[in-house]
């Protein structure tokens, strides 16, 4: 099977076709709007067994995971959306200060434009339907690119959007790093953009070419930091399960455990037993865990297995032609291992042996912020201390990855782990432009005259008692003048009230 990738002569065509719907409004009714989502929802429930057998195929996914990792969240999405469109997309009205009294002010939610949206492969379907959610749900037209690394479903995502999505709104171009590259030359109003950072500073230097803002889903190392007074058994299952998830191949896994060497102990105890639980005896035959998406990554993680100075003391079988690589725990590894340097993404977990909670944090921030930060503790000033002593994405507290499926959460990096967030109503938001418009009647030119040169000290006076705050958080004396001002202020207004009324109210 071979991607069919879309023609780069096509694309001044397809800009062309999606920049003047943009610019026809058609993309902008909220009713049009709620039309699309529900398509979009009946594509992820009408195909669902497709879909999923095109990631497993990919990625050895199994269905649940495939539902619970990726389908279900994007209808979930989608069902939010529909919900709360009203509310979003409406016009947010101001308070204003006692000068703008006259005006009207408020909020436009207006749509940014025509938006490219650039999918990774380990979850190939959430990665570009899930933000494209929030464009829809924004008023944008948009163009989503698949990673072609999943290419089985790339190839149903694209055969699928037209069926059920308005084609002169949204298109799937399908290619790798010269359909990329040859897209960035395109002036675009916003790019939403998930893989790793090293190709996100490519994405970021073309956007800049047309100071195009980007929101960057990255990833990096995520640490688990267990406490000495945890339950292990509990603890065990949550880091396997989070661990082995897509086989490793999830931004957010947990990529690595800090603890002291009596937690190692007691941790790899449980492990054993857990594995067996959920995987049976011989996880190869497991039709629960996925495979690793290509022989390069494969190779790369194998690597790292033969070149790391820990001891592997659970797992360590792998089988090229399989994919496979089973969930490998390595010990005792110091600070400078090979498997400490980029994020893992794969089912190898080492172990840094720290002396306390306070080292492991340090051992954290001589690294870059990483996208999720996971403590163990059954102390919550320790959990304070972790939190208050380091910066990441995103957190979750005795437990892994499961911030990132709350939709009232925002999901973002911070650094070196990504910009911008998005999930619910914050995917609204990122396609969306806060357009500010003040409204100034005629009539209130008496007042507002006073702006004009020439300038004199009692307009500057008056303007600057209706226009700027003061402060009520001195002393007493400060708070007696700021009741003096108000009044003042209240005088002014009456008095050009009373103008405005002799003038033109008869
Ligand atoms: P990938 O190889 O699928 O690349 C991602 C996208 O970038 C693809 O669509 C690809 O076509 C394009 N691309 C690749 N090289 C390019 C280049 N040189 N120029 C232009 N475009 C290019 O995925 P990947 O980069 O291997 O993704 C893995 C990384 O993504 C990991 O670091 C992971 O943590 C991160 N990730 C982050 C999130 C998140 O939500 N923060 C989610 C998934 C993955």
């Amino acid at each position: 099977m071979t991607l069919k990738y879309t023609a780069v002569s096509e694309f001044p065509q397809i800009i062309e076709k999606l920049e003047n719907t943009f610019s026809k409004n058609l993309t902008k009714p909220i009713n049009y709007r709620k039309k699309q989502l529900e398509r979009l929802y009946n594509l992820l429930d009408e195909n669902e067994q497709e879909i999923c057998d095109a990631l497993y195929k990919d990625l050895h996914k199994h269905k649940t995971e495939s539902l619970l990792g990726e389908i279900n969240v994007i209808k979930q999405d989608c069902l939010d959306a529909i919900e709360h469109l009203d509310e979003w997309a409406s016009p947010e009205y101001v308070k204003v200060g006692v000068a703008f009294k006259l005006n009207r002010c408020h909020i436009r939610k207006d749509p940014v434009g025509l938006v490219l949206i650039i999918g990774a492969w380990n979850y190939p379907v959430y990665l570009v339907l899930l933000p494209l959610v929030g464009a829809i749900a924004a008023g944008c037209t948009a163009i989503i690119k698949p990673s072609e690394l999943a290419m089985y479903t790339a190839t149903i995502i694209d055969a699928l959007l037209p069926k059920y999505l308005d084609q002169e709104a949204y298109k799937c171009i399908n290619g790798g790093v010269t359909e990329v590259t040859e897209l960035l030359k395109y002036k675009f109003d916003h790019i939403f953009y998930t893989g790793s950072g090293a190709v996100g500073k490519k994405i970021m230097l073309a956007a800049s070419n047309y100071l195009t803002p980007v929101t960057l889903e990255l990833g990096g190392k995520s640490p688990a930091i267990l406490d000495d007074n945890i339950n292990f058994s509990v603890t065990a299952k949550r880091l396997i399960w989070a661990k082995s998830f897509n086989s490793g191949q999830t931004c957010i896994a947990p990529d690595y455990i800090l603890c002291t060497k009596k937690t190692q102990e007691a941790l790899l105890k449980e492990i054993p037993k857990v594995l067996r639980d959920q995987f049976g005896n011989d996880i190869q035959k497991s039709p629960d865990y996925a495979r690793i998406i290509n022989h390069r990554h494969f190779d790369r993680l194998v690597k790292l297995l033969e070149q790391t100075k820990g001891n592997i003391v659970i797992g360590g079988k792998t089988d090229r032609n399989d994919l496979f690589i089973e969930p490998t725990f390595v010990e005792n590894v110091l600070k400078d291992d090979k498997l400490m340097e980029d994020e893992i993404f794969g089912p190898i977990f080492p172990i840094v042996i720290v002396e306390n909670i306070k080292e492991a944090v340090k051992f954290i921030n001589e690294k870059d912020f990483p996208l999720s930060l996971y403590p163990f503790s059954n102390d919550n000033d320790t959990i304070k201390f972790i939190l208050d002593n380091t910066r990441s994405g995103g957190v979750t507290v005795n437990d892994c990855l499961i911030h990132a499926t709350v939709p009232t959460l925002p999901f973002g990096g911070i650094g070196a782990s990504g910009t911008g967030s998005y999930h619910g109503r914050k995917s609204f938001e990122i396609f969306t432009h806060e357009r500010s418009v003040l409204k100034s009647p005629f009539f209130s030119e008496k007042l507002l005259e006073r702006r004009y040169a020439p300038y004199n000290e009692l307009n500057y006076k008056i303007l600057n008692w209706l226009m700027f705050s003061k402060p009520n958080f001195t002393n007493k004396r400060n708070k007696g003048k700021w009741k003096i001002n108000n009044i003042l202020g209240v005088l002014c207004i009456i008095i050009v009230a009373y103008f405005v009324k002799k003038k033109f109210i008869k």
